[in-house]
C-alpha cells in the first residue's frame, strides 16, 4: 500500500487527489495544506468554463485541447445528472465579446455551442461598441459547491486531511513513498520556483437574480452567474502581489461592466474579493526526484494553472495521477 500526500486544497490538490484514489484505489492519500475550502484562491474565482490559450504560454494546443476535452466530458456529466446543484455545476448561455475576431478558439468545439451572433443582434443586445459577439453554451462550476463537493468524494474514498504548512521540505523525507505538488503560488517559496508569478484580480459579487447569462470581454469586464450570485470582474495585474481590496479597481470595473451591461446597476454588492492568479508558463506537471539534507524526495507537480485554473483543473490532474502511478509503479519493477 502507498502513502500519499498531497499538497495543496485548492482545486488542483483536491482534483488530483481524487484522481490519484481513481488510479491507485489502494493508496493511502492524504492532502496536507496550509489553507482549506474558503481560505484557497480557488473558491473565490468565477468557474467559467472558457479555457483559453491566450493565457496559458508554452503548453502545445494539443495538449490543451485533450485538457479541456476531458475536463468537459467531466463538468459537462454532472452538470446534467441529478447531482448538478450539490456539485455547483450549472450549463450556461452567454455572450462573449471581442475587438478582434475569435478564431478557432479551443473550448469551440467542445462545449454545447459556440456561434457568431450577426450585427444586428449584436446591435439588439446592446453589444455594438464590440467588433464581434458570440453566443456561447457552457458549463460554470460554482467553486463555494464545487469544491466541498470534490472533498467529499475524496473522503468517502478514505482520504485524510492535515492542516499545516510546510516550510521545509526535509520534513517529508521518509514518511510519503511520493509528494504531489498542488501548492499553486506557495511553490513560489516551497520549491524555489521563481518562474511562477502572480496575476492578481479583483471581482464583486452581487445580488442580481434577473441576470442569467454570462458577459465575458477580453479587455477586464465579465458578469458570470454562481448560483444565487453574480460575479462581477476584473482585472488582470502581472506581478502584483497586492492582496487588498482597492476602491479604484471596484470603480473601473463597475464602469466596465455596467458599460457593456446597464441592467447591473440595481445590483447590491454581496462582498468583494482579491486573489492572485498562480501564473507559470508552461503550467509544470512533471515528476523529479529532489536530493534533500535528509534524502531523496520523490514529486510530482501540478501547478501554475493561472487564469483556467478551474477549468483545466479535470485534465491536469488525470495526467498527474498518471505521473505519480508511474514514479510509484516504475520503482517496484
Ligand atoms: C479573480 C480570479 C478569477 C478567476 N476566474 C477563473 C475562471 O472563471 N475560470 C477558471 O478556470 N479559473 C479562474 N481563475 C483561476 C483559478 O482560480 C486558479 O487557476 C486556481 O484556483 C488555482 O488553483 P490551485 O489549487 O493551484 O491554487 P490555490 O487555490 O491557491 O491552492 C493552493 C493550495 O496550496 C496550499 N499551500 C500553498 N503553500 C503551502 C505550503 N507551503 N504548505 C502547505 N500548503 C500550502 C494553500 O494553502 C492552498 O490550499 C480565477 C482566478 C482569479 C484570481
Amino acid at each position: 500500500m502507498y502513502n500519499i500526500a498531497v499538497l495543496g486544497a485548492g482545486i488542483i490538490g483536491v482534483s488530483t487527489a481524487l484522481n490519484i484514489q481513481k488510479q491507485l484505489p489502494s493508496a493511502r492519500v492524504k492532502i496536507i495544506s496550509e489553507k482549506f475550502g474558503q481560505e484557497t484562491t480557488s473558491w473565490g474565482a468565477g468557474g467559467l468554463f472558457r479555457p483559453s490559450t491566450k493565457y496559458i504560454g508554452g503548453v502545445p494546443e494539443e495538449k490543451i485541447r485533450k485538457w479541456s476535452r476531458t475536463g468537459w466530458e467531466f463538468y459537462s456529466s454532472l452538470a446534467v445528472s441529478d447531482k448538478a446543484k450539490e456539485a455547483g455545476m450549472q450549463i450556461v448561455t452567454g455572450y462573449v465579446l471581442s475587438q478582434t475576431k475569435v478564431m478557432n478558439p479551443v473550448y469551440k468545439d467542445v462545449v454545447y455551442s459556440f456561434h457568431e451572433l450577426s450585427t444586428e443582434s449584436k446591435l439588439k443586445l446592446g453589444f455594438g461598441h464590440y467588433n464581434y459577439a458570440y453566443i456561447v453554451t457552457t458549463v460554470i462550476a460554482t467553486v463555494k459547491d464545487y469544491l466541498p463537493w470534490l472533498f467529499e468524494r475524496f473522503k468517502e474514498n478514505g482520504g485524510q486531511t492535515e492542516q499545516r504548512r510546510i516550510d521545509d521540505l526535509n520534513e517529508l523525507v521518509g514518511m510519503y513513498d511520493i509528494v504531489v505538488n498542488c501548492t499553486g503560488f506557495g511553490s513560489r517559496t516551497l520549491f524555489g520556483d521563481k518562474s511562477i508569478f502572480p496575476v492578481r484580480g479583483q471581482l464583486l459579487r452581487v445580488k442580481a437574480p434577473w441576470i442569467k447569462n454570462f458577459v465575458y470581454t477580453e479587455d477586464d469586464a465579465y458578469l458570470i452567474p454562481n448560483g444565487d450570485l453574480l460575479v462581477v470582474g476584473g482585472c488582470r495585474q502581472e506581478n502584483n502581489f497586492n492582496l487588498n481590496i482597492e476602491s479604484k479597481d471596484r470603480e473601473g470595473i463597475l464602469e466596465r461592466c455596467f458599460k457593456i451591461f446597464p441592467a447591473l446597476k440595481g445590483a447590491k454588492i454581496d462582498h468583494e474579493w482579491v486573489g492572485l492568479r498562480p501564473t507559470r508558463f508552461p503550467i509544470r506537471i512533471e515528476k523529479e526526484v529532489i536530493q534533500l539534507k535528509k534524502g531523496p524526495l520523490k514529486v510530482v507537480h501540478n501547478y501554475g494553472h493561472g487564469a483556467n485554473g478551474i477549468s483545466m483543473s479535470w485534465g491536469t490532474s488525470i495526467d498527474a495521477a498518471e505521473l505519480v502511478k508511474e514514479a510509484l509503479l516504475g520503482s517496484k519493477l
